[in-house]
């Protein structure tokens, strides 16, 4: 049995109930996670008594407004471990963020005869981004394989890099297999042929302590929505060296330092970096989801959900009509198949118990492809979770196999 931490936090998410006000059994925490009050109540205040725009008002509603979405950069480097609140990049999201460095930085650096490396379970926004900038500049896309229980198989890419690699992009943990990435392993390699590290971190920012110092990437990403806070915002980081070395990528207001029809000049980042107007209450938002998440300690989650992970698959084993993917170590994700039972009709039934589960291809085509299935079915965690949880989902798996015969 494991030493679950226990959270009790249920009561926190006022999404965790059905409109009855029976449990949800919520376990799709890697697509998006269950916001807390205090979130909610951020964003409220922020679109409703405190609302205005930043950066350019004359008036105090917007100066404050200002402080508030500039506090709330200060505090995202602060939970991350950047060097400065220049190195956050407001983001729409993580799929933004990729974008963004595959157009600024791959555009202006690579050329025909360079290489990326992915890996085979990459989700499709760190895959799709990387294959339009190769073809646009003419280089190519290498892919490394996984191990036999589904982690990044660093030994290969270790093997396998050369100079001519000049990005490596992976995910930090996997939001299908839970797998976990040896990340100062994977920069040491990738610095050694004098490529570059670009981590997704949508599913290691909700569940570990990050520092970035300490992982020694170049680029790290992630979406707000999956660590508690609102949607429509994400978080680049980057070194300020590296960031001021790359062209901006979208054009606009707030973008800019000096316009005139002659030539335009442009802001130094964060702000290059983010034309228009921002996501002002997301950012808010995002800060007080931060506040949470730090109070309850990111260490600490991840030896709960992993813990959670860890005792789903013991359950699961035990029902030997289950096949289980991944790693025995996971961050909080289980991926599973039911012997003669389609994903989508498991995640069906189990809907009309209150559980859900994600089922499909968890936009990872090339990894179900892997692996030999169309779809998984995939139980996540969040900080919320608990056994009742895992008994509710089993019991639903008991049902469908009696509707199943
Ligand atoms: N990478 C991973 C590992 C993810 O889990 C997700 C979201 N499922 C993304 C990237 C994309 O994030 P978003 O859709 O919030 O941009």
């Amino acid at each position: 049995m494991n030493d679950t931490v226990i959270l009790d936090r249920k009561a926190d998410f006022p999404g965790l109930l059905t409109p009855q006000g029976a449990a949800w059994h919520y376990l799709d925490t890697a697509a998006t996670a269950q916001k807390p009050q205090a979130v909610i109540d951020a964003m409220s205040r922020a679109l409703g008594r405190d609302y205005a725009t930043v950066h350019r008002g004359v008036y105090a509603r917007s100066a404050e407004m200002t402080l508030a979405y500039e506090a709330a950069r200060r505090r995202t480097a602060q939970f991350i471990g950047a060097a400065s609140e220049n190195e956050i990049v407001f983001v729409r999201g993580a799929t933004e963020g990729i974008n963004l460095v595959a157009s600024s930085w791959g555009g202006a650096s690579l050329k025909p005869g360079d290489r990326i490396m992915l890996s085979v379970l990459e989700h499709h926004s760190n895959i799709v981004p990387w294959q339009m900038v190769a073809e646009r500049t003419g280089a190519a896309i290498d892919v490394c394989p996984l191990t036999e229980d589904g982690r990044i198989d660093l030994d290969w890419l270790e093997a396998n890099l050369t100079p001519q690699h000049k990005l490596v992009a992976l995910a930090h943990v996997s939001n299908v297999l839970g797998s976990i990435l040896g990340a100062k392993r994977a920069a040491k390699a990738a610095h050694g042929v004098g490529a570059k590290l670009l981590l997704d971190g949508c599913q290691a920012a909700p569940r570990m302590r990050l520092a970035m110092a300490e992982l020694d990437c170049d680029f790290y990403v992630f979406s707000a929505h999956k660590l508690y806070g609102p949607t429509g915002i994400g978080v680049l980081w980057a070194r300020e060296e590296l960031l001021d070395a790359m062209p901006p990528y979208q054009g606009g207001g707030a973008m800019i330092d000096r316009v005139t029809f002659e030539k335009t000049t442009y802001a130094p980042p964060p702000q290059r970096f983010e034309a228009g107007t921002p996501m002002i209450a997301e950012a808010i938002a995002l800060h007080a989801a931060i506040d949470y998440v730090d109070a309850l300690d990111p260490e600490r989650l991840f030896e709960h959900e992993s813990g959670l992970a860890a005792q789903l698959r013991e359950e699961l084993r035990q029902l030997n009509s289950i096949r289980l993917f991944g790693p025995e170590k996971s961050a909080g994700i289980v991926s599973f198949a039911m012997e003669g039972v389609h994903p989508h009709d498991l995640g069906t039934i189990l809907d009309e118990e209150n559980v859900a589960i994600r089922a499909g291809h968890h936009c990872a085509q090339p990894l179900m492809d892997h692996l030999g299935v169309p779809a998984t079915a995939r139980a996540s965690f969040g900080l919320y979770s608990d056994e009742s949880d895992i008994a509710a989902l089993l019991r639903g798996i008991e049902r469908t196999k009696r509707i199943f015969g």
